[in-house]
């Protein structure tokens, strides 16, 4: 037993509160090295009437460790606990004073959880488990108003978007779609900031209660949500908090008056006068000298924003806020955030953009899920540029479930591309391989956002080339692609084991892998062939409670007792259900 691999410390991913009774305990060790781990847990008042032994089970391994975990939920709220663990040669317990020969008898040397509040369990919103959401970049996604085009708007066929552009894209558009986007079947929209900007993007705000002329006005949004509810669709708005744009009157303020603004502590400006290059002498989204960063510790700052988050939620009962560059503005300001949002509504989602581990943010008091940027780059590396075979991609997805609470997963955010990255057909050059990534997206857990124009087979590099006008002109469009994606959101929407399964990659080997996900007594099979020969596999010890059909996908599969025996074309998926 490899005791140096053994890691567990209460809180965080470890020990945490999944809801209002139940805990789940993990433990990492070697992989492939325990037998058994089972954990010994009682209340701490009255340990021998209520110590009991629960087996932990394998929840994920990657390279490294095999990652174990238990749900448990004590009657008292309390928890003291310690491990036995158990290979071919030895059993060992576990404790916070260390790895002990001999059952401990001293519960105040074993691991403790204090107490369970019900506050501060993190609790995403639970729609966020069957949303499929649509993101749209206004500027390019539909002309309904020619009256509100900028100047010099681009003709909408012009398919060459510089970085400045205007194509007169606005929310009297997204109203006119929204048949387009039922028929899609998806149940959710983010949008790309709408607030009053200079830029085509909106990230450099300069009034924050203001709807961009360009997209229309408070009413017209009030309509566009209002519209969206009746169909059964959540609306999230961007919220750039980080930095706000060169012209934000209060930092025009500072640029006329200097030193004797009344808003100089609104930023954080190194020194006066105030200069833009070579690099800006006040703090910015990166080094953007038009993107200013907004001081968030300071109290009338954070009441502005804190006014503008409520605001929207007030006046147009928007549904969620995804946070840009969240992780560079302070935590205080953030649990603010989380209390203001959710005082008004309580299945509010809040969604933070941070591409590295998100750990800080996800213990109940900020976010309550974080773009999945890590399984995205992990879909691309796979199935779009074959720089990983299944043994790694499975490994890279196990890590990232074993690093965050259950609840965090469920709700995860995930994305196969944006306004900033090249779209997925060109990064995939191929349109099977485009379609297994997607499918793996709408197999995994929490809600897949897709980028407008994907589902038609939309092509373009890095930005701006992403942000072609849609493609309206049906002839124009990928109807094949549009159908594959309609069917996985039907399915996707409909089928529980898809929302709010239990996930598990059961087979990853070369090229091949198969997902499971498990809800009561539905089960679904998704597997994935992403190679160009065409092949058989077998898939053993499998628990299959029912006679499986293919709902979905080609090739053609066998049951056998414990076996599923996988035949897939070149590129092949397909869908079992049972
Ligand atoms: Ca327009």
């Amino acid at each position: 037993m490899l005791l140096e691999a053994i890691y567990h410390r209460p809180g965080q991913s470890y020990c945490y509160s999944y809801d209002e009774h139940t805990i789940h305990i993990r433990l990492r060790a070697k992989k492939n090295d325990l037998h058994t781990v089972s954990v010994l847990y009682g209340d701490k008042y009255d340990w021998d009437h209520t110590a009991s032994v629960t087996e932990l089970y394998k929840l994920a391994s990657d390279e490294w460790f095999d990652y174990w975990q238990a749900e448990v939920a004590p009657l008292h709220l309390r928890l003291r606990y310690a491990f036995q663990l158990t290979d071919n040669e030895q059993s060992i317990w576990y404790t916070e004073k260390g790895f002990v020969k001999d059952k401990p008898h001293n519960p105040l040397t074993f691991f403790d959880f204090p107490f369970l509040w019900a506050n501060e369990v993190l609790q995403p919103p639970a729609w966020v488990k069957d949303a499929v959401f649509y993101q749209i970049f206004p500027d390019r996604f539909a002309n309904g108003d020619p009256s509100n085009d900028p100047e010099s708007v681009r003709p909408w066929e012009a398919s060459s978007p510089g970085p400045h552009d205007f194509y007169g894209g606005d929310l009297q558009g997204v109203l006119e779609r929204l048949d387009y986007m039922s028929e899609l079947g998806i149940n959710a929209i983010y949008f790309t900031p709408l607030f009053a900007a200079k830029t085509n993007h909106k990230y450099d705000t300069t009034d924050y209660m203001k709807v961009d002329p360009q997209f229309g006005n408070t009413e017209l949004l009030k309509s566009v949500v209002k519209a969206c509810h009746d169909r059964g669709i959540r609306v999230m708005l961007d919220a750039v908090f980080n930095h706000c744009g060169y012209w934000f009157a209060p930092f025009q303020d500072v640029l006329v008056h200097g030193e004797r603004s009344r808003y100089r502590d609104w930023f954080h400006i190194q020194s006066f006068p105030l200069t833009c290059a070579p690099r800006p002498s006040y703090h910015c989204f990166a080094f953007e000298s038009h993107m200013p960063k907004l001081n968030t510790v300071h109290t009338e700052v954070r009441q502005y924003l804190l006014d503008v988050a409520q605001y929207w939620i007030r006046e147009c009962d928007i549904d969620g806020w995804r946070l840009d560059v969240a992780n560079e503005v302070d935590h205080e300001f953030w649990r603010e955030f989380r209390k203001a949002c959710k005082s008004l509504k309580p299945d509010f989602y809040i969604l933070g953009e941070i591409w590295h581990d998100a750990m800080p943010w996800l213990q109940g008091d900020q976010f309550d899920a974080v773009m999945n940027y890590p399984v995205t780059e992990a879909i691309l590396d796979f199935y779009a540029k074959n720089l990983i075979n299944a043994e790694q991609f499975a490994s890279q997805v196990n890590k990232l479930l074993a690093d965050y609470p259950q609840q965090v997963n469920e709700a995860t955010f995930t994305i196969l591309g944006s306004h900033d990255t090249p779209r997925l057909l060109t990064v995939t050059q191929d349109e099977r391989k485009m379609k297994l990534a997607v499918l793996f997206q709408f197999s995994f857990l929490g809600a897949p956002c897709i980028y407008y124009g994907d589902e038609i087979g939309m092509t373009g590099g890095e930005d701006p080339d992403c942000r072609k006008p849609m493609i309206w002109d049906v002839s124009q469009q990928n109807r094949s692609l549009y159908s594959f994606y309609q069917q996985l959101i039907t399915m996707r929407t409909s089928k529980r084991a898809l929302q709010a399964g239990a996930y598990r990659i059961i087979y990853a080997k070369k090229q091949q892998l198969v997902v499971e996900r498990k809800h009561d007594h539905e089960q679904v099979f998704i597997c994935f062939n992403n190679s160009e020969e065409a092949i058989t596999f077998t898939v053993a010890g499998l628990k299959i409670a029912s006679e499986l059909c293919m709902l979905l996908g080609n090739g053609a599969f066998k049951q056998e007792n414990d076996q599923l025996i996988i035949s897939l074309p070149a590129y092949g998926w397909s869908l079992l259900h049972n």
